[in-house]
């Protein structure tokens, strides 16, 4: 249910004064939304100083500047020439160039003779200063007619600056000023504007102030960061007032699933283990991610929280993101839990009719205990029996909601999330605030380090001869290319590669790209994990998680147009088994200094942490693998870089605020009801539909 004070900022576009049905769907696609709130929200990048003031000679190309000339001549447009107006001060002429202009209007405004202010950026025509299209031209009395400063958007064709102020102005005039939501104290140690004047300073400044835009900013910035926090949390309190099944940890079982194990588990596997059977032994839903690198063995943390579940009477599903990693995990889990003698099967949409009723009745008689499949198994109308744990791998492609949605269904199962998407801390929190988190950092003992180069692509013969001598040897290797075929990348293309590997390498050449349908990929990757192919090519589809322990040859073509996270993941494809891997970064030179940086950076790590954070302060956060594809928030104002300090102290805010009033129907809980449900509304959904 929405507040209506808040109704105004829910209306349509088409209610602005101007948005007609031609207009509506530019600035639609402009601000991306169809509100009053969209359109608040689409902030200026920049705001123009009107006060700069010039003599012509001083203008400077490239800037917005104002100037007081007298108009020289005026010349009317004629055919396909534009109208130019002459002016001059006394240190030299300025044109002026109007492409269709009314000439009423030009003969009035620009009468020879008299005085006319100008305004508008300034640029270079074959070595004279003019200004095309002036923003302003006021009379040198009507000073005060011209604006100080004024807001600059992100702009597209079929909208004028004009027409976006006045439709933003309209907005303003329409909204209600809110009761302040922010804690007083914080308001003032920032020197932060209310709501309301916080867009009215950004969108109607009165004043050039930097300063005062960017304390604006934050404050809506904060806004944003309290208002997701507030929602998370209440999502948390919600699951701690329901019951879920209080399942005792199994140290028999445990005990035995590790003596059988052909390794030693680490120290920060058991560790995450125990956070998880201590979540399970509450009667609350745990909702708990285990974020560990690539490598670092999630599996078996998973495979140890099933087995608990599995001597308790209950059920485990594992959802993967595809049917070949659905299969791969039943597999591993299958061989984890062997020696307690639970079964695993896979049930994806290959298994169907009478094979998929038999697996199902083999669950319902308590004969199979682990259920291995995508995210599809979950969500279609199978009777599943109860599950009691619910376990996510590589979340990446799962959003909060979407995961929210998810446990609101029926029963609370216990949820456990995996991700090998290692990001900063402040991150962590913006993303999966939702969430308890365990880190494994530590990788196994056995691991071989996978050595990594950089070769330029001149050297490529030698990379293929070495491709072609690891598999004489048995091993097997995965060839990456940037594209699927030769319009798009020339010799580096997958099919084009597939066909010269074909010829030197002394075995099978399988392929995967994206536009091959979803089983055919399945069947490529299959042949590779089988040995039934030695190389597989691929586009970057090959999935993360896909595990060959058998692979010990990475090569990546035109490394330097992939980013940091994503060559880290393709590289996390090898160093699985017992046999020293490499990674062969494959570039085409001359490397930018973006570039060199990032085969630098995996040329000395192989820590995915280090990564990350090297990766978050190249380029930001939108680059790591797979947030942006849908785990990643989109924030309107908040940045999770800059603004990581607002994002803590909106944590600790949202907290005291839930303490003191968990419904929020006190008279702040009701204010930042409204902040919530402005800025973190997917969110804010599914709360108030858990109310
Ligand atoms: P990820 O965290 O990427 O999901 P996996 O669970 O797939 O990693 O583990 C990768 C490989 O390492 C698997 O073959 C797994 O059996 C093995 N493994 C897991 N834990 C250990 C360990 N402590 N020591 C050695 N190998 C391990
Ligand atoms: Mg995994």
């Amino acid at each position: 249910m929405r507040d209506p004070v808040l109704y105004p900022f829910y209306a349509d576009l088409s209610s602005l004064p101007g948005v007609g049905p031609k207009v509506r769907p530019v600035l639609a696609r402009l601000i991306g939304g169809e509100t009053w709130l969209d359109l608040l929200f689409h902030l200026p990048t920049s705001w123009i100083d009107r006060r700069n003031r010039a003599s012509i000679e001083a203008l400077q190309i490239g800037e917005v500047s104002t100037v007081t000339a007298t108009v020289d001549q005026l010349q009317l447009s004629r055919g396909k020439w534009p109208t130019r107006v002459r002016l001059r001060d006394e240190t030299g002429f300025l044109t002026l160039i109007y492409f269709h202009a009314n000439n009423q209007w030009l003969e009035r405004t620009f009468k020879v003779g008299e005085e006319v202010m100008v305004s508008g950026l300034v640029d270079d025509y074959q070595g004279g200063r003019q200004i095309t299209h002036p923003d302003h031209v006021v009379s040198p009395e009507k000073d005060d007619e011209l604006p100080e400063v004024e807001p600059v958007y992100p702009m597209t064709a079929n909208l004028t600056a004009k027409a976006l102020r006045k439709f933003m102005a309209a907005a303003l005039d329409g909204i209600p000023d809110l009761d302040e939501w922010i804690d007083p104290h914080l308001m003032k140690r920032n020197n932060w504007p209310g709501f309301k004047q916080a867009l009215l300073r950004l969108h109607q400044p009165k004043v050039y102030d930097p300063e005062a835009f960017e304390t604006a900013r934050q404050r809506l910035a904060y806004d944003e960061a309290l208002a997701r926090e507030m929602a998370m949390g209440q999502a948390r309190l919600a699951r701690e007032r329901r019951f879920s099944r209080a399942i005792p940890r199994a140290v028999g079982a445990e005990r035995n699933i590790i003596e059988a194990l052909p390794f030693k588990p680490t120290r920060a596997q058991m560790d995450a283990y125990s956070d998880v059977a201590i979540d399970m032994g509450r009667p609350v839903p745990m909702r708990r991610m285990i974020q560990g690198d690539v490598g670092s063995g999630k599996t078996l943390v998973a495979a140890l929280a099933a087995a608990q579940v599995a001597a308790d009477g209950g059920i485990t599903a594992f959802m993967s993101p595809t049917e070949v990693l659905a299969r791969q995990q039943a597999d591993a889990i299958g061989r984890f839990l062997a020696p307690i003698g639970v079964r695993v099967a896979a049930l994806t949409g290959r298994d169907k009719g009478a094979a998929r009723e038999a697996i199902l009745n083999d669950v319902r008689a308590g004969k199979i205990q682990v259920l291995s499949g995508t995210q599809a198994l979950y969500q279609s109308d199978v009777d599943l029996p109860e599950l009691s744990l619910v376990v996510i791998d590589e979340q990446h492609r799962f959003g909060v909601a979407d995961r929210m949605k998810l446990s609101a269904k029926g029963s609370s199962p216990h949820m456990l999330v995996m991700s090998a998407t290692p990001i900063p801390r402040t991150m962590a929190l913006a993303v999966h605030g939702d969430l308890d988190i365990s880190v494994i950092r530590e990788k196994p003992a056995n691991r071989q380090e996978v050595t990594t180069a950089a070769v330029p692509d001149t050297r490529i013969d030698e990379v293929m001869a070495a491709v072609a001598r690891a598999i004489d040897r048995g091993e097997r290797a995965f060839w990456i290319c940037p594209a699927v075929d030769s319009e798009d990348a020339g010799d580096a293309s997958a099919i084009q590669r597939r066909e010269v590997l074909a010829e030197i390498v002394q075995a099978p050449v399988a392929l995967v790209h994206g536009r091959m349908p979803g089983p055919e990929r399945d069947a490529a990757l299959d042949k590779l994990r089988t040995g039934e192919a030695g190389v597989l090519v691929a586009t970057t589809v090959i999935e993360v998680g896909v595990d060959v322990p058998e692979a010990t040859i990475i090569v990546i073509e035109h490394a330097e147009k992939f980013g940091l996270a994503q060559l880290h993941q393709l590289r996390g494809r090898v160093g699985r088994g017992e046999k020293a891997s490499s990674c062969l970064l494959l570039y085409q030179a001359p490397l930018t200094e973006a570039g060199k940086e990032r085969l630098d950076t995996l040329r000395k790590t192989t820590d995915g942490f280090e990564i990350a954070e090297a990766d978050f302060k190249l380029r930001g956060p939108g680059d790591l693998l797979g947030l942006r594809q849908s785990g990643l928030p989109t924030f309107r104002v908040l940045n999770i870089t800059e603004d990581a300090n607002l994002i803590e102290t909106a944590r600790t805010d949202a907290k005291s605020i839930l303490m003191a009033d968990p419904h929020l129907d006190g008279a702040r809980g009701l204010a930042v009801r409204r902040a919530r449900d402005l800025f973190a509304p997917r969110i804010a959904s599914v709360v108030s539909e858990s109310e």
